[in-house]
């Protein structure tokens, strides 16, 4: 079985100052990593210049929390791929549930958005999931399924190499609801199975598939311990430096 390195990011959202992010990621910049996990933050646009200055030469890695589709324009209040990169994220999140219910993010949008931070070198951590209503419809994996198909669109494996997905239960997010441990295995194992029909099982094995949705650190064990989630994408506790660094710390 391949040896997939563990990522645990953080999605500041819009939280934090400038002086409120540097003091978060230098008490990151001591944590401990007993398991070598890549470690990702995603502060808000105005605080990235400066967090990604004070991460220089330590493990962690930048992270957008969105970017626009054009490198340059008319397109008031939005970030281009140009600009994240020129401020140092190396990552851009895409399709945040966030996104696609607050600002209407569609799968066609996240689509055009994928080719940007492919033209600019950003690697991609594309979020998909279900709402309380499809999950109990029993859609979760088509809805899953047609999120990955039309947000990833035109693009080989080659392409995509490097890509991250985040498997986020909208019901989980933010509420305090955590999917149960055999939920996320389950929508895990069945994107590994979309990636591998589409891209080949080369390509479904290599990559990483985090879960978020409410992840704590009394509960990231249990969820790091099944075998197709390969990290977390955590948003509250990643603005709490002690709980954040528990996270990092699973056991
Ligand atoms: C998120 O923002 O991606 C998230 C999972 O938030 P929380 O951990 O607060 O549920």
């Amino acid at each position: 079985m391949t040896k997939r390195t563990p990522i645990i990011a953080g999605n500041w959202k819009m939280h934090n100052t400038l002086a409120e992010s540097a003091a978060l990621v230098e008490a990151l910049k001591k944590a401990d990593n007993k398991n070598n996990a890549e470690i990702i933050v995603a502060p808000s646009f105005t605080s990235l210049a400066k967090v990604a200055e004070l991460a220089k030469g330590s493990a962690l890695q930048v992270s957008a929390q969105d970017i626009h589709w054009e490198d340059k324009g008319a397109f008031t209040s939005a970030v281009s791929p140009v600009q994240a990169k020129d401020a140092g994220a190396t990552h851009t999140i895409l399709g945040h549930s966030e996104r696609r219910s607050v600002f209407g993010d569609t799968d066609e949008i996240l689509n055009k958005k994928v080719a940007a931070a492919l033209r600019h070198g950003l690697a991609i951590i594309f979020c998909v999931g279900e709402t309380l209503a499809q999950r109990e419809a029993n859609e979760t994996i088509a809805v899953i399924d047609t999120q990955l198909e039309n947000g990833l669109k035109g693009y080989t494996a080659e392409q995509l190499k490097g890509l991250i997905i985040a498997y986020e239960p909208v019901w989980a997010i933010g509420t305090g609801k955590t999917a149960t441990p055999a939920q996320a295995q389950e929508v895990h194992a069945a994107i590994r199975k979309f990636l591998a029909g589409k891209y080949g099982e080369d390509f479904a094995q290599a990559t990483r598939i985090l879960y978020g949705g409410s992840v704590k650190d009394t509960n990231v064990d249990e969820i790091m311990a099944q075998p197709d989630v390969d990290g977390a994408l955590v948003g509250g506790q990643a603005l709490i430096a002690e709980k954040f660094t528990r996270i990092i710390n699973f056991n």
